[in-house]
């Protein structure tokens, strides 16, 4: 339990790091900002020395973004933009956070909010335009 709950404490903390705000950024810049109609997506990934490491899917041509096989190794969160107006996780994005017990973070110009596997939604930073 105690484990579990550090656990959580640590990938709060690592969704916070200038390292994950770097990968935000670059991804949501590969997106264009949420100009394009297709998203982006990515899985972050903490190595084992601590450092933050981007894993882009190879899906770059549709609307909503899918991977195929096993997420990978020491993967703390999916990261994918929306459109613009689209600030909120999806009802979708919400089911793969539960289904993967994983955070499914999304990236917009105005926000990066975060589907968590336990239902909430978590306001990670808003951008600076
Ligand atoms: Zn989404």
């Amino acid at each position: 339990m105690l484990a579990y709950v550090l656990f959580g404490i640590l990938l709060l903390h690592d969704l916070w790091r200038p390292e994950a705000a770097y990968w935000y950024a670059a991804l949501l810049e590969d997106g264009g900002y949420g100009r394009l109609s297709t998203e982006r997506a990515a899985f972050l990934i903490r190595e084992t020395d601590g450092t933050l490491t981007l894993q882009p899917w190879r899906d770059r041509a549709h609307r909503r973004a899918s991977f195929r096989g096993s997420v990978p190794e020491r993967t703390i969160a999916l990261l994918h933009t929306h459109p613009r107006h689209d600030v909120r996780p999806s009802a979708h994005d919400r089911e793969e956070a539960r289904r993967l017990a994983l955070p499914v973070v999304v990236i917009t110009p105005d926000a990066v909010i975060a589907a968590m596997p336990n239902g909430n939604e978590l306001l990670i930073t808003t951008l600076e335009r």
